[in-house]
């Protein structure tokens, strides 16, 4: 396959800036679509936009393709302003999540409509049409109709219309929404690999936090139309920035305090459990504070006497116990209304017996816990 033939003509160099979105808004009447949101976006990037449903991640992707106008702000593609421009002439893929695709015309026509809506000759088309089919793995499918494929054939086929002009971003919002999870897990690594061969920019939507982890270079996590964290995905998950990020992406546990301390980068909070973490984002002396802890971070054992208490240790009794087959989750009572999810890999050499009603003691490393503002 010719994947250096359809490495993306427009990437030269890496980390430069080519999408801006300066402070753009919009407003449908009296609802903020999307408020007040800058970001910047390097070429070459994978970038995607995870937020709740109605959190304003379509809107944004739709008024970097030209199908909505900002109410305020603007974005600019290699430094120049997109508002004049109409959707075809931005220069910009897209995907959705239903295929969109011509059902009349063959893959390969599909494929090649939008080399030909840009007047490509003839040989050429041909050429990059068979480059695309094979990029995204139907070399053989050329000649059948959209309706002889799976969804997922589709979707790719839907991939390699987006992509066969070069464009300078790919916009694909939801793509893989309509597929099931097995076929949607190995599409993901699919599209990594495409990404990996062509290098071109791809700003991706989903509500999906572990699509979103697998998948990005980077994730601008939306809430309310606003970007509440942009970050590397290990960071959005090791330190998500607010309470809600720490809830949304992946799962955590929380417990509540005020900060009585803050020394060499880490908090405690008051109380006598004296509970040590890192010190987040506007972890200020004296604030009503949330301790967040990720459920495979905490151990879990028998609460005996003889225990040496941990630095982070709380008693609680077991309330209720999921298999899940890879691993073990607790459901833990702490206190009156407080459940921890402890998480423990199956087959770990140290697992003790259990039961539900089982008085337990939990720990976690000062490290593995941070204390933020609570919201
Ligand atoms: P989802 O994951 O459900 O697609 P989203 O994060 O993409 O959600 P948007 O579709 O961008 O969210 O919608 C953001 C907000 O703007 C929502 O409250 C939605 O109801 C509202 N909205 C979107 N389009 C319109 C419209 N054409 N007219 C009025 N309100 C709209």
């Amino acid at each position: 396959m010719n994947a250096p033939d359809m490495k993306s003509e427009h990437h030269t160099t890496p980390g430069e800036i080519i999408l801006e979105l300066r402070t753009v808004s919009k407003r449908f009447g009296e609802v903020t679509a999307v408020d007040d949101v800058s970001l910047q976006i390097a070429r070459g990037e994978f970038i995607t936009f995870l937020g709740p449903s109605g959190s304003g991640k379509t809107t944004t992707l739709m008024m970097v393709a030209g199908f909505l106008n900002a109410s305020d702000g603007s974005i600019e593609l290699d430094g120049k302003p997109l508002d004049p421009l109409p959707p075809y002439k931005r220069d910009i893929g897209m995907v959705f999540q239903h295929y969109a695709l011509f059902p009349h015309m063959t893959v390969a026509q599909n494929i090649a409509f939008p080399l030909r809506m840009r007047k490509q000759p003839k040989d050429e088309i041909a050429r990059r049409v068979f480059d695309a089919l094979d990029l995204v793995g139907l070399p053989e499918h050329g000649g059948r109709r959209p309706a002889q494929l799976s969804g997922g054939q589709q979707q790719r086929v839907a991939l390699a219309r987006a992509m066969v002009f070069n464009p300078r971003v790919l916009l694909m919002d939801e793509p893989l929404g309509a597929l099931d999870k097995k076929l949607r897990e190995q599409m993901q690594i699919e599209i990594m690999r495409i990404h990996r061969n062509i290098q071109t920019t791809i700003l991706y939507v989903t509500h999906d936090q572990e699509e979103a982890l697998v998948m990005s270079d980077r994730i601008a996590v939306f809430n309310h139309g606003r970007i509440v964290q942009v970050d590397a995905a290990e960071k959005i998950y090791d330190a998500p920035a607010t309470p809600f990020i720490a809830d949304f992406v992946g799962e955590s546990n929380f417990l509540s305090g005020k900060v009585a301390d803050i020394a060499d980068g880490y908090a405690r909070l008051d109380g006598a459990r004296q509970l040590r973490g890192l010190c987040g984002a506007d972890c200020v002396l004296g604030a009503s504070a949330v301790m967040v802890v990720r459920p495979e971070r905490i151990q879990i054992a028998p609460d005996t006497p003889s225990a040496q208490p941990a630095e982070n240790s709380v008693a609680g009794k077991v309330s209720d116990i999921i298999y899940l087959g890879q691993a073990r989750k607790y459901l833990v009572d702490i206190a009156p209304g407080v459940e921890f999810s402890v998480l423990q890999q199956s087959g770990a050499k140290d697992a003790f017996d259990m039961p539900v009603g089982k008085a337990v003691r939990l720990s976690w490393r000062a490290e593995d816990a941070v204390i933020l503002k609570d919201e």
